[in-house]
């Protein structure tokens, strides 16, 4: 597989063309951001962990019948992924509620959500990703109101396969980003799903273990996201 022009330079991840019009190449940098890249930081091994994290969660959700755009590893910090038109909204499942929910509801902070909660939200860092609703999304041409109904049915359906999995390796889901696309009509699970973009506590003592370590300056970041791959059994070497 031929790397060829960069598509895209995100905050955490570059998109590359490839020798297939269908397929791009995601690297996963080492660098890590924050409250819309106003925090930044080069994280060593951060880019091979999430690579080798995302492959692992993605091929987990294939398994139960998730259609993903996860092809292939290509390297240590690089992935094959079929080249989607993205959606530009977020879609957010909580399991317990932190960050954002407590301070725009004023709700404690760690309380069980039971059922759990779905949010979307703009992808739109000048904007500060603002929430949204279903009909924002269908009114603006952002997706379609099937596609909607698909992508709210697909993150409870990736939230109960990984609330489990994560539990069974002593660890809580707390909450997590998805995005999806589209490729020839057919909506796909993309991006990533990685301790960037979820929060994950340890059952007994609630210590954080994704990216609220670098959000807070609690240090050990990437050996957070060691010890959730470790305990998750994802082969890291
Ligand atoms: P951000 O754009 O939020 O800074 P990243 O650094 O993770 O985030 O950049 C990766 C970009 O690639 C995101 O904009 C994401 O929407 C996009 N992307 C992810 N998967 C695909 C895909 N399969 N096809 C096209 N674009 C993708
Ligand atoms: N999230 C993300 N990218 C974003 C916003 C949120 O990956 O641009 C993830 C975040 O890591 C968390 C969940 O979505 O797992 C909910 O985030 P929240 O709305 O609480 O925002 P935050 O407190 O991170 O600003």
């Amino acid at each position: 597989m031929q790397r060829s022009d960069q598509l895209y330079a995100g905050k955490a991840k570059s998109v590359y063309l490839t020798d297939s019009p269908e397929l791009l190449i995601l690297h996963f940098r080492n660098d890590t951001s924050a409250f819309d890249g106003q925090k930044v930081a080069q994280l060593d091994r951060k880019g091979m962990v999430n690579n080798k994290f995302n492959a692992f969660v993605m091929r987990e959700l294939e398994k139960h019948g998730i259609a993903t755009h996860f092809e292939r590893l290509l390297s240590d910090d690089e992935s094959v992924v079929k080249r989607l038109e993205m959606i530009p909204v977020e879609c957010v499942v909580r399991n317990i509620a932190t960050g954002s929910i407590c301070k725009r509801l004023g709700v404690e902070d760690g309380i069980d959500l039971d059922p759990p909660t779905f949010e979307f939200f703009l992808k739109n860092d000048p904007l500060h990703d603002p929430m949204i609703n279903e009909y924002h999304i269908r009114s603006f041409g952002w997706a379609t109101e099937d596609e909607v109904k698909t992508m709210i049915e697909r993150t409870f359906q990736v939230n109960d396969i990984l609330k489990s999995m994560f539990l069974k390796s002593d660890m809580l889901l707390v909450d997590f980003k998805l995005e999806f696309g589209r490729q020839d009509g057919k909506l796909f699970l993309g991006d990533e799903f990685t301790p960037d973009g979820c929060r994950i506590w340890d059952v007994n003592t609630r210590e954080k273990l994704d990216k609220d370590r670098f959000r807070r300056n609690l240090g050990g970041v990437v050996e957070a996201y060691e010890e959730v791959a470790q305990r998750l059994g994802v082969p890291l070497d």
